[in-house]
């Protein structure tokens, strides 16, 4: 009798996909391991093209019933699910540490909180939506959020449960169906999520979960003429293949993909805050997609900066991330680490210097590394490691801070650490980036447009954008009475 769920930390978490209300195994697995020590966690159901069929057709079969359903009854589950969400938060947290490796006290705090946010948010952002009514020559004009129907829904491993509720919470109050692929590396707490939607009271099939490979099951989903929105977090490969495989049938795209995002430090800056800002930078061991991996320091500064850096950066406990002392954990797997390892070595080679780190320390975890006498055109400045690794680069003039900046194939954020507002205004004009910090890092507000320029993405989803890209929107014109002008 095959064993259909998996125990992490006293919490049992299906293995099995989630259809149409129903678990279903495949009749093959894939084996997730923790990050933290390499144990095998558990077999998970590893789903096939027919599956992804059958979601998509649950999700089908599902939507006119929940597309039509009052606005305040489908913000009502979403209200329930994010009560589920806080009720097991704990539980959520250790699950989400032990399959993807982050901190556990920033699951707790943070990250878990605000995926009930999410659902939160977005049911009252809903029941908020609308655009004034607007007259042409005595005509009104009213413009309707209409459900866009099944939505593909594909996430990576770096902040599982956080993207995933950023997606399916805006995509299911805006009254579409969901079939969501979570990343085969972190499948465990959309799993749960499912069980969280079904007993908030989710009807069936309005929420699917389709575990396994993305190469073996991605384009079933990404293909489907059934499938109308598909918002995807990932990679720019990735990115490019979805789009060539949705193509077909024009389904609209909303990427979210990667970025190798500057900090700018100017001579005027507060020192401190900006060094502080430069450590945050190595919060999920790299694997952010805003991370500012790029420091552009101003001449006169940046030998302070770098004495100051290199002693707060030693301070930072690499180890368990389940540990409450621990600020850097494991990376999400060795192949990864290897990855990361290839882009220092190469960089090394090419004449890079690490003034800290550069090197691994085991098989689960890289040493915080910061390479400096780096090229603009190296591979390192230019291409995303998503590990500890920062590069700095010196500038002279503010125009060759803007131009360092602007100069990968990247625009997903900037950091701006500067006294000067006039300045930070100036500079923030000609960065190109979808979201620019300045004197701060990662304060993300629901109601932003969030998304990136360039390679870093298409589209923008946050607040109302969210409900713009789920959403055919749908403008009435009505005559007055008796009205017979048609010029
Ligand atoms: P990463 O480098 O972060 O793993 P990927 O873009 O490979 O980025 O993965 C992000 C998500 O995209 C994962 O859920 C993965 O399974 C999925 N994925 C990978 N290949 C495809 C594909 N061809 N079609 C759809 N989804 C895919």
């Amino acid at each position: 009798m095959p064993q259909h769920t998996l125990t992490v930390a006293g919490v049992t978490v299906d293995t099995r996909h989630w259809i149409g209300g129903e678990r279903l195994a495949s009749a093959t697995t894939f084996t997730d391991i923790s990050p933290i020590d390499g144990a095998v966690l558990g077999e998970i159901s590893r789903g096939t093209p027919a599956e992804a069929d059958a979601a998509v057709a649950a999700a089908r079969a599902a939507f006119p019933g929940w597309a039509a359903t009052p606005r305040t009854e489908r913000a009502r589950v979403l209200h329930a699910i994010a009560d589920g969400v806080d009720k097991r938060l704990d539980e959520l947290a250790i699950v989400e540490t032990t399959d993807n490796g982050a901190l556990l006290r920033s699951h707790r705090r943070g990250v878990m909180p605000r995926v009930a946010h999410n659902f939160r948010f977005f049911a009252d952002r809903l029941l908020a939506l609308g655009h004034e009514d607007f007259d042409t020559r005595g005509h009104r004009n009213h413009v309707r959020w209409d459900p866009a129907g099944p939505c593909a829904l594909i996430t990576p491993w770096n902040a599982p449960l956080m993207l995933e509720s950023w997606k399916v919470a805006p995509a299911l109050a805006a009254g579409n169906t969901v079939v969501l692929k979570p990343a085969e590396w972190t499948p465990l707490t959309a799993s749960l999520l499912a069980d969280i939607a079904a007993r908030a009271g989710l009807p069936a099939g309005v929420l699917n979960v389709v575990q396994g490979y993305g190469s073996e099951i991605g384009d079933a989903l990404t293909s489907h003429p059934d499938v109308r929105r598909i918002s995807f977090t990932g990679s720019v490969p990735t990115a490019r293949r979805i789009a060539a495989s949705a193509a077909p049938h024009l389904t609209p795209t909303s990427f979210e993909l990667g970025g190798k995002s500057p900090l700018l430090v100017f001579a005027d800056a507060d020192l401190d805050l900006a060094v502080a800002l430069a450590v945050e930078q190595y919060d999920n061991a790299g694997q952010v997609c805003l991370a500012a991996t790029r420091i552009l320091v101003q001449e006169p500064v940046a030998g302070e900066f770098v004495r100051r850096f290199t002693d707060r950066a030693g301070r930072l406990r690499q180890g368990d991330p389940r540990d409450d002392a621990t600020d850097i954990g494991p990376n999400i797997h060795p192949a990864h680490l290897d990855k990361i390892d290839g882009f220092v070595r190469r960089a090394v080679a090419a004449g890079a210097r690490a003034v800290i780190g550069g090197h691994r320390i085991d098989s689960r975890y890289y040493a915080p590394t910061l390479l400096t006498d780096v090229d603009q055109d190296a591979e390192i400045v230019q291409e995303e490691v998503f590990g500890p690794v920062l590069t700095l680069q010196t500038f002279q003039e503010e125009a060759e801070a803007v131009r360092l900046a602007n100069g990968t194939r990247f625009g997903l954020a900037a950091t701006v650490a500067t006294g000067d507002p006039a300045r930070a205004e100036r500079v923030t004009a000609q960065l190109v980036a979808g979201t620019v910090w300045v004197n701060c890092f990662f304060v993300r507000d629901l109601r932003a447009p969030f998304g990136g320029a360039r390679s870093s993405g298409v589209g923008r989803e946050g607040g109302d954008w969210s409900f713009d890209f789920f959403c055919d929107l749908k403008n009435t014109v009505t005559a007055p009475k008796g009205w017979q002008d048609h010029g």
